[in-house]
């Protein structure tokens, strides 16, 4: 059996939009009754997350982007910074527990003291850009989990996979111009935020896809378009972007994945991390909205991670 880790804190909850907004703390609620339920947590290392450093973030994002993040928490009610992204009195509490989850894990998973890790955080990351927070992301979580592993421990290179509904234009815009990263990703278009199908930064692998496409259309692009690129790059460490939002039940897109996709291509990644002779990846909470699907669409992944 694998030793799989568990991050999360109980921060993570503090953040919130407001009563009808669908990134809500109910969705961690609903991982951990539906993790509860499976009998799943006797299996897994849990950790609570710490609170990421300024020196861990501006790795991806400027000093003043922070400070101006920090400056605009409200002390009280909700402080909206654009249509659909919001902050409350808890938001930086949880987006900097969100972040530093992904730089414990990755340290983890580095030092050898587990094989891989998951992250059930709040707020996602991947929408959010170097200097601008979008798409109910502050900090790219990924973004950053990725850096240290760079440079913190020397790592030459390392691949981020996204398999969340929409193109995470955040982590695009954080590695674009970085050989040393490989950004595989799959994502309804045109759909927000409307980016990333144009892409032609050779260490992209952007495959747009219509509104209806099912699992096995699915699986053919991870088979013929990620995994070569995946191979060539012959990554040492592997981070998910773990969005769950293309599951067929989940109303914020029109992509129909169920429970066994997420298996699938969870399977597809631990197959690469292992012919590089590792097993090392490091998996962190996007979209997900639909609380049922959500919750079982993360057992599951978190099974086949575990080896269970
Ligand atoms: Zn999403």
């Amino acid at each position: 059996m694998t030793t799989t880790a568990f991050i999360t804190h109980r921060d993570c909850w503090l953040h919130d939009m407001g009563t009808f907004h669908p990134e809500c703390p109910d969705r961690l609620a609903a991982i951990n009754d539906r993790l509860i339920a499976a009998g799943l947590d006797m299996y897994l290392s849990f950790y609570d997350a710490p609170l990421a450093t300024e020196e861990q973030i501006v790795r991806v994002h400027p000093a003043n982007y922070l400070e101006e993040l920090n400056a605009s928490v409200p002390d009280h009610g909700i402080r909206h910074l654009d249509p659909d992204t919001a902050m409350s009195p808890g938001t930086m509490k949880a987006a900097l527990r969100s972040a530093g989850a992904g730089v414990l894990a990755t340290d983890l998973v580095l030092k050898g003291e587990i094989e891989n890790a998951f992250c059930a955080v709040r707020p996602p990351g991947h929408h959010a850009e170097r200097g601008k927070a979008m798409g109910f992301c502050f900090l790219n979580n990924v973004a950053i989990a990725a850096r240290h592993a760079l440079e913190a421990h020397g790592l030459e290179r390392v691949a981020i996979v996204d398999f969340d509904v929409h193109h995470g234009n955040g982590t695009e815009d954080a590695f674009r111009d970085d050989p040393r990263v490989l950004m595989v990703s799959i994502f309804q278009h045109p759909f927000y935020p409307y980016s990333g199908a144009d892409c032609t930064a050779p260490n992209m692998v952007n495959v747009p896809v219509p509104a209806g496409t099912r699992g096995d259309a699915f699986r053919t692009i991870v088979a013929e378009r990620w995994m070569p690129a995946l191979r060539e790059h012959k990554p040492q460490m592997v981070f998910i972007s773990a969005g769950f939002d293309a599951h067929y039940e989940d109303d914020m897109g029109s992509v129909g994945l169920v429970e066994s996709d997420y298996v699938w291509v969870t399977r597809q990644v631990k197959a690469v991390a292992e012919e590089c002779g590792h097993k090392n990846i490091v998996s962190i909470l996007e979209g997900g909205y639909s609380l049922s699907s959500l919750a079982r669409s993360v057992v599951a992944h978190v099974k086949e991670l575990a080896d269970l």
